[in-house]
């Protein structure tokens, strides 16, 4: 066996796994036209029907074993692929190939299977020209059913795997069964994309290879090592890379299990401020890892993966149940949940929207729910039912002006009193708050502040768009800066607004998570925030050996910095001596 490590390793969700590779790789349809014998055809022929069975009862078995973490709703695209399997046009095409033409089973279907693939592809819809995978995902299952391959496919496995794929989508990552996946590395994605995200929640190390060639060359059941802290990755490791590799990964848990001691101290500073640290959520399966690590709440329930990998859209009472039982876990504890922010990265299959030069500027977040008010209705019904049973809070995502706040206001107020009329129990007074993430937002942030109930910023979106750096785009990752002058400002500009027009403010982007922008918020007065669940124990021993007099005396200089690296570099600064002196 070769060892290797690879260069250009990001790493993108922080720990180490250690395991067995699983490359999830299409088969390339490389085989030469075969003709069979006219006396072999009709066999030809009955192999091909063998074949569909086969692959029938595999998908059976496929649909079986993901049934224990799957719903209903998404073990619905296997039922379909078995239906396209049986599709009695496309099984007459390829028997004409087979007698007519006298073209062997496997060459049949790649040939009818290739013509629908490209008509799929060509469609208008983009919801049809997704289609194209499928077809694709089911002919290359026909094709190794009768080469008499096994199937390898994911997520079928034996033993928990490091997933290696060539770009991990967050519906990939929704689906994903953490147990069975002890670490993920792809070949695109940056810090900042929602897999990635996602991946932090679920505390799922992972790690971006810079360059193509060095995943191609992992192969299923290879050793793996991989260190999501550190972007490092080595395949099939000698024994003293391995054994350096498994006790960074003891360390890792030992600090981790430390860090507990944390769960129920109060976030509060050393001069006496008491802080909410709050969860981002995107499911009920995070929202229980976030009140293991002790939030005091959700300050952002990003709603939209309960519209993604799946066919149809979720009813009101399924979206109801979903929010109820969120709010009943809290116990009391507040829950912001934000309407859907559909677009961008996020794509969701029912509502067949279609494809976007520059998805990220395009049809996404609040401009869909305005412009399919039935989809936003039926969403703000659950929301406000939901919140009978405890502290909920209402979000509206990507903001850009004051006419977008006002039609929303209206369509919730249209919404209560539907409910009044109904006699459905809801909260009346529910707060509807808006996230700040646009430049446009932060510069109305005066006007915004006098109609929005709170605000949330998020420096997610807010980095992106202020510096023009698509968050997806791992090439300029190294552009992509939270801690930038003209971000910090627009932050400190937002939080002036909120403090003059009185209402709450929160920060809720990955920033809020990392300890270097802690004085940030000291200097600014933003005592809630909300972050990756796993960011919250850090972030709370931090704070409560912090006090604010110092950092609000620092802001002033900190909002002239002109470069980020220098602003990131007085960051580090201030706290190493803040550190020193309180020790
Ligand atoms: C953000 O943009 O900072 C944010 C919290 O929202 P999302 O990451 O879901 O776009
Ligand atoms: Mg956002």
């Amino acid at each position: 066996m070769n060892h290797k490590t690879i260069s250009k390793v990001i790493g993108v969700s922080p720990g180490v796994a250690i395991g067995k590779a699983f490359v999830q790789r299409r088969i390339e349809w490389e085989f030469i036209e075969q003709d069979v014998s006219i006396g072999l055809a009709n066999e030809e022929l009955e192999k091909l029907l063998q074949g569909v069975v086969r692959a029938k009862l595999e998908l059976e078995q496929l649909k079986r074993s993901a049934g224990q973490w799957m719903q209903e709703e998404q073990l619905a695209i296997f039922n379909a692929h078995s239906m396209i399997l049986s599709d009695p046009v496309w099984i007459q095409e390829m028997q004409d190939l087979i007698l007519q033409q006298h073209k062997s089973a496997v060459w049949a279907v790649k040939e009818t299977s290739e013509a629908y693939i490209m008509r799929f592809r060509e469609m208008n819809d983009d919801y049809m020209r997704e289609r194209a995978v499928d077809v694709q995902d089911i002919a290359d299952r026909l094709i190794r059913v009768l080469q008499g391959r096994p199937e390898d496919g994911y997520p079928v496995f034996d033993e928990p795997v490091i997933l290696v794929t060539n770009e991990l989508t967050p519906s990939q990552v929704a689906q994903m069964d953490p147990d069975n996946i002890l670490g993920i590395v792809a070949a695109t994605g940056g810090e900042n994309s929602h897999a990635a995200i996602m991946a932090r929640a679920m505390e799922v190390p992972f790690v971006v290879l810079r360059q193509a060639k060095g995943i191609h060359r992992i192969q299923t059941g290879d050793l793996l090592a991989i260190d999501g802290g550190q972007g490092q990755m080595f395949r099939n490791p000698a024994a003293d890379v391995l054994r350096r590799m498994r006790d960074l990964q003891s360390a890792a848990i030992r600090q981790r299990d430390q860090m507990r001691v944390w769960v129920n101290v109060p976030a509060v500073t050393r001069d006496g401020e008491k802080w909410e640290l709050h969860a981002n959520i995107g499911s009920i399966k995070e929202l229980e890892l976030a009140l293991r690590t002790g939030a005091d709440g959700v300050g952002l329930f990003r709603t939209e993966f309960l519209f993604m990998e799946r066919e149809t859209l979720p009813s009101e009472e399924e979206q109801f149940e979903i929010y109820k039982e969120a709010v009943q876990l809290l116990k009391g504890k507040p829950l912001v949940i934000r309407t859907i922010d559909i677009g961008g990265d996020k794509v969701a299959p029912s509502l067949m929207l279609p494809k976007e030069q520059n998805p990220f500027l395009g049809y996404r977040a609040i401009r869909i729910a305005l412009d399919r008010p039935d989809l936003f209705r039926t969403q703000l019904r659950a929301i406000l039912r939901a919140g009978a049973f405890g502290p909920v809070k209402c979000l509206l995502p990507m903001i850009s002006g004051i006419d977008e706040l006002l039609r929303s206001k209206e369509i919730f107020a249209e919404v209560k009193e539907d409910l009044r009329i109904q006699s459905l129990l809801f909260d009346v007074d529910m707060q509807l708050g808006i996230m700040i993430e646009l430049p446009a937002a932060v510069m109305q942030a005066d006007d915004l502040a006098r109609e929005a109930d709170f605000f949330s910023i998020g420096t997610n979106d807010l980095t992106q768009y202020m510096l023009a750096v698509d968050r997806m785009n791992e090439k300029i990752a190294h552009l992509f800066k939270p801690i930038h002058p003209a971000v910090v400002r627009a932050i400190a500009h937002v939080a002036q607004a909120a403090e003059r027009n009185q209402i709450p403010i929160s920060v809720c982007g990955e920033l809020a998570g990392d300890s270097t922008a802690l004085p940030l918020w000291l200097g600014l007065g933003i005592r809630n925030l909300s972050m990756t669940a796993t960011s919250i124990l850090p972030l709370k021993q931090k704070l409560c050996s912090s006090e604010r007099q110092s950092a609000v005396a620092k802001m002033p200089d900190w909002l002239r910095v002109r470069t980020a690296d220098e602003l990131r570099a007085q960051l580090i600064e201030f706290s190493m001596l803040k550190g020193a002196f309180e020790r």
